[in-house]
């Protein structure tokens, strides 16, 4: 029997770092959604194409040649042959991601993507899916549904970290959360999904508490 557990939630709330330690625990994959589309951005940003043109964005989407490994102890994302794991974490990147999320063609494509990788899943244990819009859009037949939340401040702090200009990093995280919103809604938890409010929380009690309901 295999398992899906869908992990939904604005940044900063600690859902890679929780959704790779509970594959890990569980002998599951770890799938980051939120890298389909940051290596999405990726590839229109190196084939020149304007994000304002959402036709040219769909097309570009559409034929991308990307594969997701799902390791939690090392998840890798693969364009065209080369490893850009590294590369999608950038400012650049992070700036521009939801140019291409708010697409509504291009979130189709990457969708499909989405849900056949969960579903090669159930051939075998099952897979952490952590994303925006998981629980309610993409697997909201997964097994665990959960969307961790946390204070804006405490969100933007944790994402601040040394030396960060913290004003920069709000408009970061917020500015995102707000253009992201319009096309998902990742801020209250859909029927039937537990939600977590890691505000308050050290990482290691939310894996526990998340781990608790996968053995429940
Ligand atoms: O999770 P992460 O911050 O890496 O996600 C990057 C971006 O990908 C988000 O800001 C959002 O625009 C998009 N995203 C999405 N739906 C998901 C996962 C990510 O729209 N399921």
């Amino acid at each position: 029997m295999s398992i899906v557990i869908a992990i939904d939630g604005p940044a900063g709330t600690g859902k890679s770092t929780v959704a790779r330690a509970v594959a890990a625990k569980l002998g599951l994959e770890y799938f980051d959604t939120g890298a389909t589309y940051r290596v999405a951005a990726l590839h229109c940003l190196r084939e020149g194409i304007n994000l304002n043109n959402t036709d040219d964005v769909a097309a570009m989407v559409s034929t991308m040649n990307v594969e997701m490994r799902l390791d939690p102890a090392n998840p890798v994302v693969v364009l065209d042959d080369e490893d850009v794991s590294r590369l999608l974490h950038t400012d650049t990147i992070s700036l521009i991601v939801s140019d291409v999320a708010t697409n509504l063609a291009a979130r189709a494509v990457l969708g499909d993507m989405q849900r056949r990788v969960i579903a090669a899943s159930r051939k075998g244990a099952g897979i952490v899916a952590e994303g925006r819009d998981i629980t309610s859009v993409i697997a909201p037949e997964a097994e665990v549904r959960v969307l961790l939340t946390a204070d804006d401040e405490v969100r933007v702090a944790r994402r601040a970290g040394d030396g960060a200009d913290p004003v920069t990093v709000r408009e970061a995280v917020l500015g995102r959360d707000r253009k992201d919103a319009t096309v998902v809604e990742f801020h209250t938890a859909a029927d039937g999904v537990v939600q977590i409010d890691t505000t308050d929380l050290t990482i290691d009690e939310v894996v526990l508490a998340v781990v608790r309901l996968a053995e429940a």
